[in-house]
């Protein structure tokens, strides 16, 4: 970090206009949740499980789960952690899972997988829900979600562990609030059907410019066609916020977009609540949102909309980002 940023680091996130932004932490396996505190995040936004699972060379128990997710959970008690489940397939391969697919970013992946391997989901929400025994902090996120029934069944999962430690055991643990990612195109249509079944909504924007382009996210051949800047995944960004806000369902965002001060300015022009990102992140984004007002997001946003192409969009965001210095 410059010295500059390290000096703002500890600063409170809000706009020159007094409008407070609360920044949260993208991270998987042990946060660095000091220097996370430290930079001011207020929680955890995604907390990647896969990350354990891919790590294992076989599927982690259910203790060795509890262990780890107490460990993130008390380290940032009372801020909420928004756990996913596992999210693997596409671009997350298990060494020990193989799955073979002509199309693996179109096939078996996130809750597609779990939801038909229901004892690999039941036993990892089981280990979130003891680990949050008397924290409370804890939130349920489920990716890759395409339909309502997906939503229905991973509840319907979800509630049944919890009556099972509350009936079986006597844990006394608060019911989690569970959200659904919207990262999927046809999620972006479904907004108000999902506000009447999730308790909230947190944008992959990694993977839905990957399916609104139709372009691989890690694949260098296309790679320059890859961006979150592009008009179409802005304008669908723009809808998800106004759809929420109008269902008044709460909706953050956590994919890599947050994470760069030009996009994080935009989403804020948007009406996201909070920003999830790395903590390499934090400090960048935070000095770009204090130097901005949220008229100066709303009018940046209202000029990149007009953009035909992405390299338009990209030419108004940096000069503007030159002008906040
Ligand atoms: C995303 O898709 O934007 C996201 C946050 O999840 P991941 O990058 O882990 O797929
Ligand atoms: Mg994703």
């Amino acid at each position: 970090l410059s010295e500059a940023l390290e000096a703002e680091a500890g600063l409170p996130c809000i706009t020159r206009d007094g409008h407070r932004v609360p920044l949260l932490l993208n991270t998987g396996l042990a946060a660095d949740h000091a220097r996370a505190l430290a930079y001011g995040a207020e929680g955890v936004g995604l907390y990647r499980t896969e990350v354990q699972f891919m790590m294992a060379d076989r599927f982690p128990s259910e203790l060795e789960q509890v262990n780890l997710y107490r460990q993130q959970l008390s380290a940032f008690a009372p801020r909420e952690v928004i756990m996913r489940t596992l999210d693997i397939g596409g671009d997350k391969p298990l060494p020990y899972f193989p799955i073979e697919e002509d199309n693996p970013c179109l096939g078996w992946r996130g809750i597609r997988f779990t939801l038909d391997h229901p004892e690999i989901f039941l036993t990892q929400v089981r280990a979130m829900l003891r680990a949050s025994e008397g924290l409370d902090n804890l939130r349920i996120l489920l990716p890759m979600i395409s339909s309502v029934r997906e939503v229905e069944e991973a509840r319907a999962l979800i509630r049944r562990a919890w009556v099972e430690l509350r009936q079986n055991e006597g844990l006394r643990i608060a019911k989690p609030l569970v959200g659904a990612m919207i990262e999927v195109p046809a999620a972006i249509f479904q907004i108000r059907a999902l506000s009447e079944r999730v308790d909230y909504l947190s944008v992959g924007s990694n993977d839905l410019t990957q399916y609104m382009l139709a372009v691989d996210r890690d694949n260098p051949r296309v790679a320059r066609l890859y961006s979150g800047y592009h008009p179409s995944v802005l304008q669908v960004l723009a809808k998800i916020a106004a759809d929420s806000h109008a269902a008044r369902l709460p909706v953050s965002i956590c994919g890599e977009l947050a994470g760069d001060p030009a996009g994080a300015v935009l989403l804020l022009g948007m009406g996201y609540q909070n920003l999830s990102m790395n903590l390499a992140s934090l400090p960048r984004v935070k000095a770009a949102i204090r130097r901005v007002t949220i008229s100066q997001a709303r009018e940046l946003l209202a000029r990149v909309l007009k953009c035909a192409s992405t390299d338009q969009v990209v030419g108004h965001l940096s000069v503007f980002m030159g002008e906040l210095g």
